[in-house]
């Protein structure tokens, strides 16, 4: 029993109406990118229609206006994720910057050589190079959680991997490869237990649960504007005030000061001091649109729905000869990692996307993850609130055609 009307909630999306190669367009990509409502697309418009100037500096009415839109979208951010304050709300490019903007403003100058950076096994590129770039600058190492067969995080070794070396944890909450949703209250509360803080990236779990960055005590969260139904380009960091105090700045330039002279500079205050340069206004304010959104719908009723969704494909799928689930975690988010006996990934997408699905085949930005499972790519479906169970039966059918001129 549908918690929404899925069609009514469709209607807003008109991409979704979209047809490809003869066939309507099934959207299961949701993972690398979500689609965006009518509402979003209407603020941005409303934005340059009406009240847009460049914000802060200005005392003219549209820039006041502006600006009043700009900051309003950073309350909705903090109110989204149940952050304390709006001062340790940093809009960013996305999770990307949020996080090189964390390994360079605040680990790394509290990094010397053999120092130790924790990850895990299942982290996205954009979760190893930051802190590796980090790591090559300083002689800091990385430290590695495992991952189980079945796509958990084998936790039972993390009292021991949490050494006095240990600076940072930083670790993803849900798995864009496997879907895993892991236990990131148990992973802060043991590496709290040593001091240690932690970074959360959000990317994937922002769309798909309810997020309480004072509950979870996390010390750094990200997340991407773009996989919560909002633009590209815009994303916010959740940073403890304590830690945005003590931080140097990422970037110089316009906005980030009190004052200027060749000879020295004062910061701004927080947030601003880490907000270089005209921000993407519009990016904002569009993700600010989109928070609404997904909070109008609620997200337990997303998450329940998307669950619901997630079961049924994945008993559809694994009853399909010659199909293996990547990532069978008993807790996961609605994204399905699969693989075809004797068939390539990129085949499988080839073909589906005849059939008029949108999947994503590759390594996901994961290569540890296809090397631990010893493969070179997944087909990965990736479902959305917008999805339907007849969608998934034609995703199934989808794959058998792929069988029948592949297999
Ligand atoms: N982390 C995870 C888990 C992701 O899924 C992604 C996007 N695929 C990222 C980080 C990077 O996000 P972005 O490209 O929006 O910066």
């Amino acid at each position: 029993m549908p918690v929404f009307d899925v069609n009514k909630v469709r209607s807003d999306f008109p991409i979704l109406g979209t047809h490809v190669h003869g066939k309507p367009l099934i959207y299961a990509d949701n993972a690398a990118s979500t689609q965006k409502p009518q509402q979003v697309m209407d603020s941005i418009s409303d934005l340059y229609s009406n009240h847009y100037a460049n914000i802060h500096r200005g005392v003219h009415y549209l820039s006041q206006k502006s600006t009043a839109l700009y900051e309003g979208a950073r309350e909705t951010v903090k109110n989204f994720i149940h952050a304390k304050k709006i001062e340790e709300i940093i809009f960013v490019r996305g999770t990307t910057e949020g996080i090189n903007l964390i390994a360079s403003s605040y680990l790394e100058p509290l990094l010397k050589a053999g120092d130790e950076i924790l990850l895990s096994e299942m982290e996205h590129h954009s979760n190893i190079i930051p802190w590796q770039l980090t790591a090559e600058r300083t002689g800091a190492i990385l430290t590695i959680i495992p991952l189980l067969e079945n796509g958990e995080l084998n936790l039972s070794v993390l009292p021991t991997l949490l050494s006095s070396r240990v600076r940072l944890v930083a670790v993803t909450q849900m798995s864009n490869s496997l879907g895993t949703l892991n236990d990131i209250s148990r992973i802060i509360e043991l590496a709290h237990q040593q001091s240690i803080p932690v970074l959360i990236d959000g990317a994937q779990s922002i769309a798909h649960m309810a997020i309480d960055v004072q509950k979870l005590d996390c010390d750094f969260f990200v997340f991407s504007g773009h996989k919560i139904y909002g633009p590209t380009g815009i994303g916010a960091l959740y940073a403890k005030e304590k830690h945005l105090l003590n931080m140097r700045p990422y970037q110089g330039g316009g906005d980030m000061i009190l004052s200027v002279s060749f000879e020295k500079t004062e910061y701004n205050d927080i947030p601003y001091k880490f907000e270089a340069g005209t921000p993407n206004i519009e990016g904002a304010i569009g993700m600010a649109t989109a928070l609404d959104y997904v909070s109008d719908l609620t997200i337990e009723a997303i998450a329940e729905y998307e669950q619901e969704l997630l079961a049924y494909a994945t008993k559809i799928f694994t009853a399909i000869e010659g199909l293996h689930i990547i990532g069978t975690a008993p807790h996961k988010g609605s994204i399905i990692s699969f693989v075809l006996d004797g068939i390539h990934p990129h085949d499988v997408g080839t073909v589906m996307d005849m059939e008029g699905v949108a999947v994503r085949t590759g390594h996901h930005c994961t290569q540890p993850v296809m090397e631990h499972y010893h493969i070179p790519a997944t087909t990965r479906v990736s479902l959305s609130f917008y999805n339907t169970f007849e969608e998934i039966d034609d995703i199934a059918k989808a794959i058998t055609k792929v069988k029948e001129l592949m297999g």
